[in-house]
């Protein structure tokens, strides 16, 4: 299936018709989303029914099909993935002659070149697709899809990204492959880290996509070389030898003496004087070099098989104060009845212990090689005549040992059991399940992060002190340094990724965590203090009505703004719909002009939708937050469980003062509707909050409310 050169088009087929679909599922969704908007404001279902029936559906069902058939028209979907050709192929693997079609398990597309000499296709590497090589690794939103070449010594020769969905993506264009990112894998050995920030570069704004681009890379990568490259260096040093070898030479002379690996034996003389003998397993040749060193090992390993055919070799180091000197011809091995001299032939040299683990712990070595009748698996005794003539023995010193179970199984050419062995670096299951979140204090930008956190507290100090000023200097740093700077602003996209991928979306960016717990901690206290200060296009529409003419600023009519402030429920139910039903499709773009302004938009029809808000804010402040925006609407919700909001006082029954000035229309005679509060503080600036009373006498109101005599005839 995966080779069918139609998989890709009939995927895409698949792909439009089923958005299509859902576009439609969710304008249904959507038109009657409303209901759940009053069941919130406690309406009643019959009223609310009515209301629906015979205002809100007439007037907007058709506007919403409308938009939602035209956001499914496949020019404004998200990019298809990029499909596999033999152009690609070549791309990722240069050089090659020819590639085969995709097979195999996993499957792979095999780069061929023609031998000079047989003139027959032989396989120079492999090209895979990381889908192909599961765990997926997900991107910002979605899996990430990579075609990676490699060559027979497991060398990347290059990588595609095929797929994935970043926020600001579309507006962006396709910025992962045509920045430097991709490159940074070219001839890089998979035996080589693939951190992003060590060893790679990550891109900025799109962290999480970088990670799992590397880990995705890594991970398949290796897979392959298991599976099709048995001779490279990252299969040899993953092997279970390889891993058993390297928990020994990080063991101590002391921790091997601990463990039963190497056994100090003290054989008392004759005359109270002491042989000390060391023994310890050597019956493979990376044992023998990490007890005596690579040099003293080859030259007893060549000298022990010049005279024996077969057999282990055992170390004996030698030590002590004994007045008779060592003899090997003392020495024999038993096991059960058996006994095994050790011969003239069967012992060697190996040297003064002055390499590996035995240097410093004994004067110099020896190896008997064992008799290869004796079972290794079980304990044996060595013996050692300390009496009588030589050959006979009259007084033996005896020991037992026994072949610890990682030697036993390097020497035997078993498989080390893997409960014996530690996760290794390069290992599959430890890379795998590598710091999920480690990276996020490992490889955190702290420079980013403090810079972050000092405007977190600025935008507190504005909001407590209800300093003007202060909220003045925070908003143009907001602008400045989020929006335009720093680009890592809180957008709907990480509702619709949250409830796509999970908090794990979170993983490998702390200034983006610090950020989004800003804003839900402060929401669910507060209200919407991240729209007060934080947010860079909230404050550019403060800073647009700012300088605008106070003539210019308009209201819409009561019953025409009470309907539109739903719109932005709408679309953030409808964003939430597709991120659940269709994780490859991203819409939020053009519902969010964030991306088009701060990421500097290559999209006309993005200026375009951005222009229309921009202007319309000049003429009604905050007309975006009022009627249009996704994640204040989300907020808003958030918001309508905090505990802490504005005061009123009895005159505010009264007063328009606040109405007036409130910049998204949340005020309604006495009542905040504070899900729509932005948390300005441009009412409760207005009050003197510890006395708990409008800082303006009611002489002062009635002069600034022009229908004064009316209301004040009706109350
Ligand atoms: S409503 Fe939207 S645009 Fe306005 S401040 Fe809040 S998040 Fe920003
Ligand atoms: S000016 Fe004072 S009385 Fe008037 S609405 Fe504002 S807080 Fe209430
Ligand atoms: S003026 Fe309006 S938006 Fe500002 S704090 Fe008061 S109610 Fe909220």
């Amino acid at each position: 299936m995966f080779g069918s050169p139609g998989y890709s088009r009939h995927r895409h087929i698949l792909f439009h018709s089923r958005v299509y679909l859902q576009c439609y599922s969710a304008g249904i969704l959507c038109s009657i989303s409303p209901l759940l908007v009053f069941r919130i404001l406690r309406m009643s279902p019959i009223s609310t029914l009515k209301r629906l029936l015979k205002s809100y559906f007439s007037q907007f069902s058709v506007l919403i099909f409308i938009v939602f058939s035209w956001l499914a028209s496949p020019q404004l979907l998200a990019q298809p993935p990029i499909e596999v050709t033999d152009e690609i192929l070549r791309e990722v693997f240069p050089g090659a002659q020819e590639y085969s079609v995709k097979s195999g398990e996993p499957p792979v597309y095999r780069a061929l070149n023609i031998n000079p000499d047989s003139t027959e296709l032989e396989t120079v590497g492999y090209l895979f697709e990381t889908p192909d090589l599961p765990p997926e690794e997900i991107g910002y939103s979605a899996p990430v899809d990579v075609l990676v070449g490699m060559d027979l010594k497991g060398t990347i020769t290059g990588i595609k990204i095929l797929h994935y969905i970043e926020s600001y993506k579309s507006i962006r264009g396709d910025f992962i492959n045509s920045e430097y990112f991709p490159q940074q894998f070219d001839d890089k050995n998979i035996v080589e880290g693939f951190r992003i920030g060590r060893d790679v570069d990550g891109i900025s704004r799109a962290t999480i996509t970088s990670w799992a681009v590397a880990r995705g890379v890594r991970n398949a990568a290796r897979r392959i070389a298991e599976t099709y490259l048995s001779d490279s260096e990252f299969v040899s040093l993953t092997s279970s030898d390889a891993v058993a070898l390297r928990v020994l030479a990080d063991q101590s002379w002391d921790d091997m003496t601990e463990n039963g690996f190497v056994v100090n034996w003290i054989i008392p003389q004759p005359d109270t004087s002491e042989l000390h003998l060391s023994l310890a397993f050597m019956g493979h040749d990376g044992l023998g070099e990490i007890m005596v060193g690579d040099v003293d090992y080859s030259r007893a390993d060549r000298e022990a098989s010049a005279r024996v055919r077969d057999g282990n070799m055992l170390l004996v180091g030698i030590d002590g104060n004994s007045t008779q000197p060592f003899r090997q011809e003392r020495l024999a091995v038993q096991q059960g009845e058996n006994i095994f001299p050790i011969e003239r032939r069967r012992f060697v040299y190996v040297g003064s212990a002055d390499y590996g683990k035995i240097a410093n712990q004994v004067r110099f070595a020896g190896a008997m090689v064992l008799d290869p009748d004796i079972d290794l698996a079980q304990p044996f005794d060595v013996l050692y005549n300390t009496g009588g003539r030589v050959g006979e023995f009259g007084s033996i010193a005896r020991i037992s040992y026994q072949v610890a179970p990682i030697p036993l199984a390097l020497s035997t050419g078993q498989p080390v059991p893997p409960e014996l062995l530690p996760e290794f670096e390069n290992d599959l299951t430890a890379f795998e399940n590598e710091g999920l979140y480690a990276s996020l204090i490992n490889d955190a930008p702290w420079f980013d992060v403090g810079v972050l956190l000092l405007l977190l507290a600025m935008v507190m100090l504005a909001f407590l002190t209800k300093n003007a000023k202060i909220r003045w200097v925070t908003l143009a740093f907001t602008l400045v340094y989020l929006g335009w700077m720093d680009g890592g602003f809180v957008s709907v996209s990480h509702i619709t990724n949250f409830v796509k991928i999970g908090p794990i979306m979170f993983r490998s960016d702390l200034p983006q965590l610090v950020i989004i717990l800003f804003t839900l901690i402060t929401t669910l206290f507060w209200g919407r203090v991240f729209c007060s200060s934080l947010c860079p296009f909230g404050a550019l529409q403060d800073f647009i009505s700012h300088f605008t003419p106070r003539h210019f600023q308009k209201e819409l009519p009561a019953a025409i703004h009470e309907k539109a402030i739903y719109i932005k429920y709408i679309i953030l139910i409808f964003l939430i719909v597709m991120a659940f039903s269709f994780t490859n499709l991203s819409l939020f773009q053009y519902f969010e002009p964030f991306g088009t302004i701060f990421y500097f938009s290559q999209s006309y029809l993005l200026w375009g939708i951005l222009a229309a808000f921009l202007l319309a804010s000049v003429f009604i402040s905050r007309f975006y937050c009022r009627y249009a925006c996704p994640l204040g609407a989300g907020l808003g919700v958030i918001a309508l469980i905090s505990p802490w909001r504005i005061k009123r006082v009895s005159q505010c029954d009264v007063c328009k003062v606040c109405e007036q000035a409130c910049p998204t229309g949340a005020i309604s005679g006495p009542e905040i509707d504070f899900k729509e509060c932005v948390r300005c503080d441009v009412c409760e600036s207005k009050l003197i909050a510890r006395a708990g009373v409008c800082k303006h006498d009611m002489e002062a109101v009635k002069v600034r409310i022009k229908h004064w005599d009316a209301v004040g005839a009706t109350n």
